[in-house]
C-alpha cells in the first residue's frame, strides 16, 4: 500500500485515539483508495488526505430543556461540517444515547463519499444529540427539538448546511425543528431541512427513499448476476424508517422480508412482512411512545427472540437496517453458512471491516452503505431542488430519478473497480468513485 496512505492512517489514529468508529471508516476508505493515491503524487504535496480526514468544522453545544414534570434536563448537541467541497454540508441528525463526537465523525466522513456518489451537488456533514427519544412524550420531544434548533439555527441554512433525519429523527422531529427555525429566522427557508412533511415543502418518496434505494441498487447487482428478487427471502434488521422502506419494496418486487429487529431482540415472521397491514404496523410501532419490536410479534403471533440478532435466520439476502457494527465475525459466519450470495447495507457501517472482508472472501457480494443506502440523501437533494424552484414533482418523477441515481451509483462503482483491476468489488469501487470527485474539487479550490 502507498506509504502516504499508511502515514495518514497512523497519524489519524494518534490524533483521535478515542474515536474507534471514526478510525474504522478512515482505515477502510483510505486503504481502498490507495491505488488512486499512487497514481496521483500531487495529492501528497497538497496534503489532500490529511485535509480529507479533518472536519472543516465541529460544533458542540448545550441543549437545555424541561420534561413534563418540570425538571430541567441537559443534553449535548453536535454538528460536524465535514467537507463542503462539492456543495452545502448535508447529512442527518441522530438522536440516540450512544451519540458522541466519534460516532458523528464516522457518519460525517462516510457521508462525504456517499453524497459525492449520488452525483448531486452536496457536501458531507452529520449531527445529533445524546438525547433518547424512547419513552418521551410528544410535548417533551417538541421542547427538546426547539431547544436543539435554537442553537443549531445559527450554523445552518439552505446554501450552508442542510440537516435531515437519522436514528431517532423522523418527520415529527423535522417538523418541530423547522417550526423553531422559521420562528427565529422569520423567513420561509424550507430548503434548510429535508425530510419535511408534504404540506410544507417535503418531497414525495422521501420517507421511502432510503429503503427503496437499497432495493433499486440490489436489483442492479442481482441483474449483473443474472438473478432477481422473486421468491427470495430477506433478513432485515431494524424496524425503523429504512427497514420499513426496504420491506415495502422487497414485497413489491416479489421477495419476502422474514425478520425485523430492535435493541432488545428480533422477530421472525415466516409468512413475511408483505401485507399492507403488517407494513403499516411498522410505522405505527416506530411512532409509538414506547417503541419496541416485540409489539409486532404480539400483534401478529410471531416468535420474538429476546437479546438475539436476526442473522441466525437462514435467508437468500441480508440487509442490515439498524445501527453500526451489528455484523461482526460471528454474524458474517452465519450469513456465509446460510449460503447467501447477497448482503446490502441499509444502515451506516453495519459491519466491522473484518466481517466485510470475510463476506467478500467467501463469495458474498457486498453492497456497501455509502452506495446502497444513498437513496435517502439523494432524494433529500431532490427535495432541496424542489424547494429552490418553489415547485413539487410527482411521486413518479421522484421515484424515476431515484431509480436512475441508484443505477448510476452501481454502474459507476463497478466501473471504477474494473478500471483499477479490482473485478466486481463494489466496496472499493464505491470508495474510489466517491473519492475522485471530492479530490478533484478540493485540488481545484486550493488549500482549505
Ligand atoms: P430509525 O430511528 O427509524 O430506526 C432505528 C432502528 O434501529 C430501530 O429499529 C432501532 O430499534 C434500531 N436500533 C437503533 N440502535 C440500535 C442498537 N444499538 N442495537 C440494535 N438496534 C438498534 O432509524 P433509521 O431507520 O432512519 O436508520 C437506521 C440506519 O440507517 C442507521 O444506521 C442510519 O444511519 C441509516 N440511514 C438512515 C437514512 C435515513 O434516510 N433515515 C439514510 C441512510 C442511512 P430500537 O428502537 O429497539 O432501538
Amino acid at each position: 500500500m502507498s506509504t502516504y496512505v499508511e502515514r495518514v492512517i497512523e497519524e489519524t489514529k494518534k490524533k483521535n485515539p478515542n474515536e474507534p468508529e471514526f478510525l474504522q471508516t478512515v482505515e477502510e476508505v483510505l486503504t481502498s483508495i490507495a491505488p488512486v493515491v499512487e497514481r496521483h503524487p500531487e495529492y501528497e504535496k497538497a496534503a489532500l488526505l490529511e485535509r480529507l480526514v479533518e472536519p472543516e468544522r465541529v460544533i458542540e453545544f448545550r441543549v437545555a430543556w424541561v420534561d413534563d414534570e418540570g425538571n430541567a434536563k441537559v443534553n449535548r448537541g453536535y454538528r460536524v461540517q465535514f467537507n463542503g467541497a462539492i456543495g452545502p454540508y448535508k447529512g442527518g441528525l441522530r438522536f440516540h444515547p450512544s451519540v458522541n463526537l466519534g460516532i458523528l465523525k464516522f457518519l460525517g466522513f462516510e457521508q462525504v463519499f456517499k453524497n459525492s456518489l449520488t452525483t448531486l451537488p452536496i457536501g458531507g456533514g452529520k449531527g445529533g444529540s445524546d438525547f433518547d427519544p424512547h419513552g418521551k412524550s410528544d410535548a417533551e420531544i417538541m421542547r427538546f427539538c426547539q431547544a436543539f434548533m435554537t442553537e443549531l439555527q445559527r450554523h445552518i441554512g439552505p446554501s450552508v448546511d442542510v440537516p435531515a433525519g437519522d436514528i431517532g429523527v423522523g418527520g415529527r422531529e423535522i417538523g418541530y425543528m423547522f417550526g423553531q427555525y422559521r420562528r427565529i429566522r422569520d423567513a420561509y427557508e424550507n430548503g434548510v431541512l429535508t425530510g419535511k412533511g408534504l404540506v410544507y415543502g417535503g418531497s414525495l418518496i422521501r420517507p421511502e427513499a432510503t429503503g427503496f434505494g437499497v432495493l433499486y441498487y440490489a436489483e442492479q447487482v442481482l441483474k449483473h448476476e443474472g438473478d432477481d428478487l422473486k421468491g427470495k427471502t430477506v433478513v432485515l434488521s431494524g424496524y425503523g424508517n429504512v427497514a420499513w422502506g426496504a420491506a415495502r419494496k422487497i414485497a413489491a418486487l416479489g421477495g419476502k422480508a422474514v425478520t425485523i429487529s430492535g435493541h432488545n431482540g428480533y422477530v421472525y415472521d415466516p409468512d413475511g412482512i408483505v401485507t399492507e397491514e403488517k407494513l403499516n404496523y411498522l410505522l405505527e410501532m416506530r411512532a409509538s411512545r414506547n417503541a419496541n419490536v416485540k409489539m409486532y410479534a404480539d400483534k401478529f403471533g410471531c416468535q420474538f427472540f429476546e437479546g438475539k440478532k436476526p442473522y441466525e435466520v437462514k435467508a437468500d439476502v441480508y440487509i442490515p437496517c439498524a445501527t453500526q457494527n451489528e455484523v461482526g465475525m460471528a454474524e458474517a459466519e452465519m450469513i456465509v453458512g446460510a449460503g447467501a450470495k447477497y448482503y446490502f447495507e441499509g444502515a451506516n457501517m453495519p459491519a466491522t471491516n473484518e466481517a466485510v472482508k470475510y463476506l467478500q472472501d467467501n463469495g458474498v457480494i457486498v453492497g456497501p452503505a455509502k452506495a446502497a443506502n444513498a437513496g435517502g440523501v439523494a432524494v433529500s437533494a431532490l427535495e432541496m431542488a424542489q424547494n429552490a424552484q418553489h415547485y413539487a414533482w410527482t411521486a413518479e418523477e421522484v421515484d424515476e430519478k431515484l431509480h436512475g441515481i441508484m443505477k448510476s451509483i452501481h454502474d459507476n462503482s463497478a466501473k471504477c473497480a474494473e478500471e483499477y483491476g479490482l473485478g466486481y468489488d463494489l466496496v472499493k469501487g464505491a470508495n474510489i468513485a466517491g473519492f475522485l470527485k471530492v479530490a478533484d474539487a478540493m485540488m481545484a479550490q486550493g488549500l482549505f
